[in-house]
């Protein structure tokens, strides 16, 4: 009980879990959490450190930079029950950002199972193939799986990302919101 109420601390504020999630498919420096979050260097470093106290994350020096992993094994079971259904308070279904896979490409090495963090794809052992399991989980804006697939088997509804992004910060006025969420973790942290 003990264990899980201090993962739940850990999970409970969004900075932090999605600092947690942009670690779910491998170690990343500082330099490669900030673009994902989405968040200001101070506001990393500080959540970073309070993940690093609550034992969630462990981190190593390389040079100048500093890395960072999960720690804790327990983090991907817990991630897995995540309610996924709304982006930016905006029903997840009204995005269509997902991925496809194509069947005839696919050589069922399981490189997207591995590296999606959100339950997106299962294994089909009938076909020996991957396949997209909970397509609504998928991040809006994010592509790894398709840059991790060796058989180039995985697409999105979307050719052009950016515009993409682009064009729905305008529909739903996400850059407002992005300034009110920095004004409040600014005031948060005092
Ligand atoms: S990474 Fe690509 S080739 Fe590998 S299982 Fe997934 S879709 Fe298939
Ligand atoms: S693009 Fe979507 S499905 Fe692929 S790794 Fe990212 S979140 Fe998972």
């Amino acid at each position: 009980m003990r264990e899980s109420l201090r993962i739940f601390k850990a999970l409970s504020d969004e900075t932090r879990l999605k600092i947690v999630e942009s670690l779910l498919n491998g170690e990343k420096c500082v330099c490669e959490i900030i673009p994902f979050t989405k968040r200001t260097q101070p506001t990393i470093s500080i959540q970073l450190s309070k993940l690093e106290n609550l034992g969630i994350v462990e981190s190593r020096r390389e040079g100048k930079s500093v890395y960072y992993r999960i720690s804790d094994p327990k983090i991907r079971k817990i991630l897995s029950k995540i309610d996924f259904s709304r982006w930016w308070g905006i029903g997840r279904k009204e995005i269509e950002w997902y991925p496809t896979i194509d069947e005839d490409k696919c050589i069922g090495c399981g490189m997207c199972i591995t590296t999606c963090g959100r339950g997106v794809f299962e294994f089909d052992k009938d076909k020996n193939k991957s396949k997209v399991k909970n397509p609504y989980n998928c991040m809006v804006g994010c592509d790894n799986c398709s840059i991790y697939c060796p058989a180039g088997a995985i697409s999105f509804p979307q050719k052009d990302r950016r515009e993409f992004i682009q064009s729905l910060l305008k529909k739903y006025n996400l850059i407002a919101k992005a300034r009110e969420n920095i004004t409040k973790e600014g005031s948060d942290e005092k």
